[in-house]
């Protein structure tokens, strides 16, 4: 099952596919995981990534086309994955598809901007692994250590509010239109996000057509 999650900056892309990952097993592609890693690391990607991750901006369409088509050419990737936070472009979604990749499903995580803005001044990730959490809302069971490897949260440089605004701007003019791209595709469903995390993972995985234990 190939899946794509889109979302303003903070609808809860990388919470849920987090969460699919277990239930599907296939594997969590976060364009901003690689990219960050890539600027940890001072590669040549991550350097030219660096100062619009900094401003808020979308990095240039080659430079993370790029890093997906290297991406999914690895072996876990043959089963399925699920793409967190690309496409971010139309020009990235027309890549996607030159590449000879089939989507089935697209889920719009639909989160209203003044939630957005309240759920980034808790947001904290794992500067590893780069798993999310919330201090209120999905917070890790020790304080300040990420669950699933142990290393210590960090708040992210970009999760600064006016640093948020304009990523929330770039997302309504830049990214948007793609749900009228999937739409015509047939392939888009619509979730509300503004509900607790539990609950948007039970309406994702039922729009994927999963059985889970959190049926009922
Ligand atoms: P994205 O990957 O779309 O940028 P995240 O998954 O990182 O978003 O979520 C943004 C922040 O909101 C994180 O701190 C996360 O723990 C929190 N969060 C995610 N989903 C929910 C939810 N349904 N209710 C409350 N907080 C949430
Ligand atoms: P995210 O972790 O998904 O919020 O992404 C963090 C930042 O990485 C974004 O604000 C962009 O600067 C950059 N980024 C991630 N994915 C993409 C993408 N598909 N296209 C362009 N820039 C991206």
């Amino acid at each position: 099952m190939n899946i794509i999650l889109l979302g303003a900056p903070g609808a809860g892309k990388g919470t849920q596919a987090e969460k699919i990952c277990e239930y599907c097993h296939i594997p969590q592609i976060s364009t901003g995981n690689i990219i960050r890693a890539a600027m940890r690391d001072g590669t040549e990607a991550g350097k030219k990534a660096q100062e619009f991750v900094n401003a808020g901006k979308l990095v240039p369409d080659a430079v993370v086309i790029e890093m997906v088509n290297e991406r999914l050419k690895q072996d876990d990737c043959k089963n399925g994955f699920i793409l967190d936070g690309f496409p971010r472009t139309v020009p990235q979604a027309q890549a996607l598809k030159e590449m000879g990749v089939e989507i089935d499903h697209v889920i719009d995580i639909e989160v209203p901007d003044e939630t957005i803005m309240q759920r980034m001044t808790g947001r904290r990730v794992c500067g590893e692994c780069g798993a999310t959490y919330h201090l209120v809302y999905n917070p890790p069971k020790v304080e300040n250590t990420c669950d699933k490897c142990g290393h210590e949260l960090i708040i992210r440089k970009d999760d600064h509010p006016d640093t948020v605004k304009d990523r929330l701007q770039v997302y309504h003019e830049q990214t948007e239109p793609l749900k009228d791209f999937y739409k015509e595709l047939n392939v888009l469903y619509m979730i509300e996000g503004d509900k607790p995390v539990e609950e948007v993972t039970k309406d994702t995985l039922n729009a994927l057509g999963v059985k889970s234990a959190l049926e009922g």
